[in-house]
């Protein structure tokens, strides 16, 4: 079922749920504590359906007629605190002033220095992560990532999977790479940096690498993204061999992104729904390989600030994409004069999108002994 028809049947349950309550309490002028916490799980599910499908408009909506629901029923489940931080998460998403961050972070510290804290609060928590990262607010996403690492470390995790404990150091870790960019680029590769890569993200990126079969994280891949960010940022070396090899070895991460995202099959890129085989899909006319499931998901995805949370607009991927599709169907043939031709386009687009896309234009280190990273 898609989404807008689950969000659609939730909302004729809460209004059933709704009569069945009023009925109830002409009749005995009692509140039925079972038909509350029925009319609760609703509400929970239609928030977080309409938050999943970026209809941040209907999250807030949501959130306001709750707000104006008697304050016993609130109370019911974990309702007031789940559909306040969706409600939150979506005001922030939709404008990120300081107030709007300042309320969702405290939201979230109340509910970890209470010990109230579960999965799926984790898992919104380290969303906020991510929003704060793309709002420059380093120092509070890196504050919350550790919260959220001390919270998850001693949580039992099977080696085969990438528990969310995995998600909260890879989330920090990109917190503080993108933190040591911005404000260090200028200075030089600290001995600090070699040790906190070599001590964490070793361990993340491996486990990454080694997980079988198909998973999808939840930003795509991003951690492709990451490494490959890391490489560039250290490739202006004077050694020319070193250079060339950081640089083929960024490329070769934004490829592996690239091939994640050609296959992704036929989900919208800005909400992750899949299409049904009659239900026509919109596709990126640029790339062709971009697909939709609404003008208005289309829109959301093409800036990179459009809506806070994506991390890297289509606007800027769109080339890439069509660069690597086109290559990528004669790639086989070798020696095609045509196949070496796309592949140098490739390799331009690449480079272009690694120093203007990932932000890293001026911005790379310069050092003529920059360690080699063992790990690579
Ligand atoms: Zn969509
Ligand atoms: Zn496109």
């Amino acid at each position: 079922m898609l989404w807008s028809e689950t969000a659609h049947k939730y909302r004729e349950c809460i209004e059933i749920v709704q009569e069945m309550q009023d009925t109830i309490l002409e009749n005995t002028g009692s509140i039925d504590s079972q038909i509350l916490k029925q009319k609760a799980v609703y509400y929970v599910g239609l928030i977080s359906v309409d938050y999943s499908r970026c209809s941040f408009d209907d999250v807030i909506q949501i959130y306001n007629d709750i707000q104006m629901l008697p304050e016993k029923e609130k109370k019911v489940l974990s309702l007031g605190f789940m559909s306040e931080l969706y409600g939150q998460l979506a005001m922030l998403r939709l404008d990120g002033s300081k107030e709007n961050k300042r309320r969702v972070v405290s939201l979230i510290d109340t509910r970890i220095s209470e010990k109230m804290h579960d999965t799926s609060m984790v898992a919104k928590a380290l969303e906020l992560v991510m929003i704060l990262r793309n709002m420059k607010e380093y120092d509070a996403a890196i504050a919350l990532g550790e919260k959220l690492e001390r919270l998850t470390e001693n949580e039992e995790r099977a080696f085969s999977e990438i528990s969310m404990a995995d998600m909260v150091i890879f989330e920090n870790v990109v917190s503080n790479l993108e933190r040591y960019r911005v404000e260090y680029h200028q200075q030089q590769i600290g001995k600090d940096f070699c040790k906190y890569f070599l001590d964490r993200v070793q361990v993340v990126f491996n486990k990454f690498d080694d997980v079988p079969g198909e998973i999808v994280l939840c930003q795509r891949d991003a951690y492709f993204m990451t490494i490959a960010q890391c490489d560039f940022l250290c490739h202006q070396v004077d050694d020319k061999e070193l250079s060339a090899n950081l640089c083929n070895s960024a490329i070769d991460y934004v490829e592996r992104y690239l091939e994640r995202n050609l296959y992704f099959g036929r989900r919208c890129f800005t909400c992750n729904q899949t299409g049904t085989a009659t239900e026509v899909q919109l596709v990126c006319s640029g790339c062709r390989v971009a697909c939709y499931c609404s003008l208005d998901h289309q829109r959301m995805t093409w800036k990179k600030d459009a809506v806070r949370g994506m991390r890297i607009g289509h606007e800027i991927l769109c080339p890439l994409m069509k660069a690597y599709r086109k290559w990528k169907l004669i790639a086989n043939k070798k020696g095609n004069e045509r196949a070496l031709k796309l592949r140098r386009r490739l390799d331009r687009e690449c480079l272009y999108f690694l120093s203007h896309g990932l932000g890293l234009k001026g911005k790379c280190f310069q050092k003529k002994d920059i360690p080699v990273y063992e790990f690579y």
